[in-house]
Formats: C-alpha cells, sequence, structure tokens
C-alpha cells in the first residue's frame, strides 16, 4: 500500500518521504511469498468489483512503466457448497457487475482442471481475469517508479511518533530524523494500531502460515492449468496459486489456526509441525497429486477488522493523517488503485472512488472504536 502510495503522489507532482523500517522488499510483514491472489467475482462483497477494475488497469500500468510481467492471468475458481456464502457471494458478484463468468460443478471441475479434487456437488463460479500479482516484485516496481518521479525512499528508518502541528502539519519522528509534512498517510500493514491508537482495537494481526508443496504431477499446477482458487469445504476456508518460482503449489488457510498477535514484533515465525500438518491434510483431500513433500511453509500476518472489510480513512482526531491498513487477509490485489485513493486523498481532499464502506465510520465498527 505504501509503495503504491509513493508512486502515485510522485506522479502527480507531491514531494513524497516514504519510510519502511525493514528492508525493500521483506519478509516480515504481509505481501511477501512471490505471489497474491487477484480475482474478479468479490465474494466478500460486491462493492469491491469497481475497485477491482480499476485496480487491473493500474497493475497493467505499474508492468509498463517497470518493464516487469507482474500479473499473471489463470482464472479463478471460487467454489463451496451450493447454499454457502462463497459460492453464491461469488456469483452475486458476477451477475451484478456482468463479469464473464462459468458455474461448474465439483465434477466439471475436476475434469476441466483435473488438479482439483472437490466435493462432486460443490459449485465453483470460474472468471477467466483472475490470476496473481508477483507481490515482493510489485513492491520493487511501485518503489522504483516513485523514485524515477522523485520520491525518496528510505529503509531501516523506523517511524517512532508522530505528533501534529495544528491541523495543518504533523511532525514525524523516527529512530534517525524528525520531519515535518503537510500530511502523513499510515500504511503500517499490522504494526498500524502501534501507530494510530484509534485503530488498536480494530485492526488485529494474526499468524498465518503458507505452504508450498511439490506436485507429483506438475503439469496439472502449471499457471496455464491451474486457476487461482478460493474455497469453502468441510476444514475451513482455503485459498490456493498455481506453481510459480518456489518449486511448489501455495496454498494457505484463511483464519489459519486464529492465533492472533498482540503485538507484531513477537509474531512467531517460525512454523512448526501441526501448521504443516492442517496444511498437508487439506491437500492431500482436495489437491492429492499436488500433495508431494513440502518445499516451503512460511509465516506471513493478517490484519484483521471485526466485518473483515479494510479501512481507509482520515484519522478521526487529525485530518492531515490518512489510514489504510487493516486488510483482513485480501488486500494485496486492492494495492495498485489503493495507492489512487490515498494520492487522491492527499492532493484532493477526496478519492473519485467509492470507497464508503471502506471507512471508519461505517457500521459495525463504531463498537469497536474504544476510548
Ligand atoms: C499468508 C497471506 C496470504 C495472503 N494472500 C492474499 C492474496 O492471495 N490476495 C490478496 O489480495 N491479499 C492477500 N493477503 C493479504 C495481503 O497480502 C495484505 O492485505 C497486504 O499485503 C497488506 O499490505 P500492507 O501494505 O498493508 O502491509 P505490509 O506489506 O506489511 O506493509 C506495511 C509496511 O509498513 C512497515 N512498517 C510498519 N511499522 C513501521 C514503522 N513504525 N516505521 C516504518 N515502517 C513501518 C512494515 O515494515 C511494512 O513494510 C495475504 C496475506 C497473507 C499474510
Amino acid at each position: 500500500m505504501g509503495s503504491a502510495a509513493a508512486w502515485q503522489l510522485a506522479r502527480r507532482g507531491a514531494r513524497v518521504l516514504c519510510l519502511e523500517r525493514f528492508d525493500i522488499p521483506h519478509a516480515m510483514g504481509s505481501s511477501h511469498g512471490v505471489t497474491r491472489i487477484i480475482r474478479m467475482p468479490y465474494y466478500e462483497d460486491p462493492r469491491y468489483v469497481p475497485l477491482l477494475r480499476r485496480a487491473y488497469q493500474l497493475w497493467r500500468e505499474i508492468e509498463a512503466v517497470s518493464g516487469e510481467r507482474l500479473l499473471v492471468t489463470t482464472g479463478s475458481i471460487d467454489a463451496g457448497p451450493e447454499d454457502g456464502e462463497l459460492f453464491q457471494g461469488a456469483l452475486a458478484s458476477a451477475r451484478q457487475h456482468q463479469l464473464e463468468h462459468e458455474v461448474l460443478t465439483g465434477a466439471q471441475i475436476a475434469r476441466r482442471f483435473p488438479a482439483y479434487h472437490l466435493p462432486r456437488v460443490h459449485r465453483g463460479v470460474f472468471q477467466p481475469d483472475g490470476g496473481f500479482v508477483v507481490s515482493e516484485l510489485a513492491i520493487v516496481a511501485h518503489v522504483r517508479a516513485a523514485q524515477s518521479q522523485g520520491a525518496e525512499i528510505h529503509a531501516r528508518e523506523r517511524v517512532v511518533s508522530w505528533e501534529p502541528r495544528g491541523s495543518q502539519r504533523i511532525s514525524v519522528v523516527t529512530d534517525r530524523a524528525v520531519y515535518r509534512a503537510r500530511q502523513l498517510i499510515l500504511t503500517a500493514g499490522a504494526w498500524v494500531g502501534e501507530l494510530a491508537a484509534v485503530l488498536k482495537p480494530m485492526a488485529i494481526p494474526e499468524r498465518q502460515v503458507l505452504a508450498w508443496l511439490q506436485p507429483r504431477r506438475p503439469e496439472l499446477f502449471e499457471p496455464s492449468r491451474f486457476p487461482v482458487f478460493n474455497l469453502a469445504v468441510e476444514e475451513g476456508r482455503y485459498y490456493g496459486l498455481p506453481v510459480f518460482q518456489v518449486p511448489g503449489f501455495k496454498f494457505g488457510r484463511y483464519h489459519h489456526r486464529g492465533e492472533s498477535v498482540p503485538n507484531p514484533d513477537e509474531l512467531r515465525r517460525e512454523p512448526d509441525a501441526e501448521d504443516e500438518r492442517i496444511l498437508r491434510q487439506f491437500a492431500q483431500r482436495y489437491f492429492p497429486d499436488g500433495c508431494g513433500p513440502t518445499m516451503a511453509l512460511r509465516t506471513c500476518m493478517f490484519t484483521n477488522t471485526p466485518d473483515e472489510h479494510f479501512i481507509i480513512d482520515r484519522h478521526p482526531e487529525y485530518p492531515q493523517v490518512i489510514v489504510a491498513s487493516p486488510c483482513s487477509g485480501h488486500g494485496y490485489k486492492f494495492c495498485s488503485v489503493i495507492g489512487e485513493i490515498l494520492a487522491e486523498m492527499a492532493i484532493n481532499g477526496e478519492s473519485r472512488h467509492q470507497i464508503d464502506f471502506l471507512r471508519l465510520s461505517r457500521n459495525g465498527l463504531a463498537n469497536h472504536a474504544g476510548p
């Protein structure tokens, strides 16, 4: 979110300083692990679809600027029981926004994409524009594009605190210097509650684990034959992607073991045998040809809101501070458009995009606002 905002601000002529406490890129936050799913028939809420359309355009734009391939199209499958929220939500989004799509049974999915072994009676929405973004590479692409437009980017510089100066200015204290600015955009991911106490009760970091397993039939797990997926099955909700860069089929379970992380600096980073068991059990049942030896396991953090929608808004007390972070485990695909939204808010006061459903004042968040 931060690197995309830096580019969008810099290309509009703003003077930008972007501060990152670790390296660029790094594996300590929420954006590492090579790939992130992008998909259009958004079962979480159809209001995300217009944002997705713009996100796709901007991913293509940053690809053109950087000369890197950042978005790979595989198609997407959102599947589960016919009366379940995931399938019904994806179908409703696809219909409402007239997205090209097909409804397939589990049996039809298996015939078309033989890596999949879903319950035969499950239903899935196949949508051809789905795919994945190459996540760390896309961060680097945004950083380089921002730099080429004059943005100053400092890695290994941690923001320690910030203080408003009247309603127009702000000073930011880091472990290296003190800066003055007209506006501050906080995109600190899992650490956002540390930098904006108002968000702390409603931006809860959670430990996640990703697995990459060597497929026994690798030809079935290539991007050309393996659509990215979101699946609701008996064991929970899972997502997965084809083999790309790491020699394994990649997947994870939403809210893996339900482990909230009160302090992201104390995240239990090393995956253990139970993490692996949970993930292998899923692959064994639904992707048996993908369940070979483990190639990699990695931890990562979600930052969850109570309703699992994002928060993008101005700070309730300090209008010169804009916050964007808690993305509840589904935000990466939107980074390109969130960068644009943040730049428009900072420069024009408001964004042209419809983001009322992501504001702090929305229903469902009010009870969590705390003092
Ligand atoms: C396992 C996993 C799988 C996911 N899969 C998907 C997916 O398939 N599709 C999808 O769309 N989304 C997915 N997500 C969610 C998505 O990756 C996140 O929503 C997104 O990456 C969050 O980006 P961010 O910029 O908010 O956070 P980050 O990328 O973590 O960036 C926040 C940055 O702020 C820096 N920072 C924090 N505090 C300070 C400070 N005090 N000073 C300076 N810098 C600071 C951090 O170092 C970090 O670099 C997944 C997340 C996880 C964990």
